[in-house]
């Protein structure tokens, strides 16, 4: 055979793809236009594996008979235009990975709510004693994972990048958590565009795989509404008392009602250990994948109650003086922000404010209205935000610094209020990325 593939990018998918490939015999070329971390350097070198950085040499790309492509690369970057003028075929690394694949896949999309959502379900799936991976952005990719250590089900967080250069992939159970408006900028600033990508996790869907996906949102009903898409085996969850949807909630009890059980699930929202309205609804998705694997009801209840999400979401810092700190960093979008400020109980010192990714925050205002008593912008340019809340919030006070704003927070702050880190933006004016920036604060509360 002896095949050529390039693959480009050669971050945690890159070297995934690339070591997959190597391991199935075929003669494989990494080529990052940008510096490769070292990290991934010795790991591309302690497994032979060829490599170029900060170039891409186009003569041997395009000798390739296939090219694997990193979800960080846009489709209107010019290697990609340069690729897409001869006819080799471009696949994303799941694509790639799902040719080899002998367990089941559960692939978990939605603008929000990916990675809580994937760690829940995985979180049971481990619990219950299953062979079981996490994949995608947390973990391994999925290709690293199925070359060193193929399992019975494979756990996978997909954005919609990922999911824009498939062709044959499907997931055994697809859940669609929430469409709102982000990366934009990737999608020729068409919200259909976004849509029609993130619908790609059943764009190959047989009868028999399961579709989950999210009856409340609006872009999601309407797209199903639509467009004809196989439909059969899918169930829909809601937060309203709607019993004819596999899960709903009613009378703060999440219920979930699956065709293969004769009973129903149902367990009090203030078990759950993740708080607020968004995780009901990652909650009762996860819930709905789990019993419809043949999971036992006794055991999803008990990693509800376990459960413990990974870092700067929702994550309860400290309480000082009767004053909660919560590092919600990863709220890089307005309608995360949203669910935050939705959960918290009593006033809020709000901290916000970042890269602005052409931000609608109307749908914030009513809830800002009601619950924040002061907002830190904690940006290089405030101008936007100052704008939108000066009406509606009585002290805004700009800062340039999570020490600033932490120290600011903390002398506004009486018992009974919560300062929330949960900026609606990007991070990267600051910081260097989100975690960077919910580890200052971190650290900032720490030190108070
Ligand atoms: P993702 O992996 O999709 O970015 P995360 O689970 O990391 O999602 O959560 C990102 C942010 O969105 C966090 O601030 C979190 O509190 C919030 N969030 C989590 N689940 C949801 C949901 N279902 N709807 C809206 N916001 C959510």
């Amino acid at each position: 055979m002896n095949q050529r593939i390039v693959i480009l990018g050669s971050g945690e998918s890159g070297f995934g793809a690339a070591y997959l490939a190597k391991a199935k015999g075929y003669s494989v070329f990494v080529s990052d236009f940008g510096q490769i971390a070292t990290h991934y350097k010795n790991l591309l070198e302690e497994n032979q594996i060829e490599y170029e950085e900060k170039q891409h040499t186009l003569p041997r790309i395009l000798q390739s008979d296939l090219i694997i492509k990193s979800p960080g690369i846009p489709e209107n970057s010019s290697i990609i235009k340069e690729i897409r003028k001869i006819d080799i075929p471009i696949v994303s690394e799941i694509e790639f990975a799902y040719r080899y694949i002998q367990g089941k896949i559960i692939g978990i999309t939605g603008s929000n709510g990916k990675t809580t959502t994937t760690s829940l379900i995985y979180h049971i799936f481990k619990s219950e004693g299953m062979s079981v991976a996490l994949v995608g952005n947390i973990g391994h990719s999925l290709a690293y994972q199925i070359a060193t250590d193929p399992k019975d089900f494979y756990i996978l967080e997909l954005s919609s990048f990922q999911l824009d250069d498939i062709v044959e992939f499907r997931c055994d159970i697809a859940i669609l958590l929430n469409i709102s408006e982000d990366h934009l900028d990737r999608y020729d600033y068409k919200m259909e565009n976004y849509i029609r990508s993130k619908f790609n996790i059943i764009k190959n869907k047989q009868d028999q795989d399961l579709f989950i996906y999210n009856a409340d949102d609006e872009h999601i009903v309407e797209f199903i509404n639509k467009n004809s898409l196989n439909l059969n085996n899918a169930l829909a969850f809601t937060i309203s008392e709607d019993t004819t949807k596999a899960g709903y909630f009613q009378k703060q009890e999440l219920k979930i009602n699956t065709p293969n059980h004769l009973n129903l699930f149902s367990m009090n929202q203030d078990e759950l250990v993740i708080k607020g309205k968004h995780n009901v609804y990652n909650s009762l998705a996860s819930g709905i994948a789990a019993r419809c694997s043949g999971i036992k009801d006794s055991t999803i209840r008990e990693s509800f109650m376990t459960f413990r999400n990974m870092p700067h979401r929702m994550e309860l810092v400290q309480s000082i003086h009767g004053v909660k700190y919560i590092n919600d960093s990863k709220a890089t979008n307005v309608n995360s922000a949203w669910y935050a400020l939705e959960s918290v109980t009593g006033p809020v010192i709000w901290i916000a404010g970042g890269i602005d990714k052409g931000n609608q925050y109307d749908i914030l205002k009513p809830l800002v209205k009601e619950k924040v008593k002061a907002m830190i912008c904690l940006g290089k340019d405030n101008i936007k935000l100052n704008q939108e809340f000066n009406e509606i919030v009585d002290v805004i006070v700009n800062v340039q610094s999570m020490k600033d704003a932490v120290k600011i927070a903390y002398k506004m702050a009486q018992k009974g209020d919560s300062v929330l880190l949960s900026p609606a933006c990007s991070s990267f004016d600051l910081f260097q990325n989100y975690e960077d920036r919910g580890q200052q604060f971190i650290d900032m509360v720490r030190n108070l």
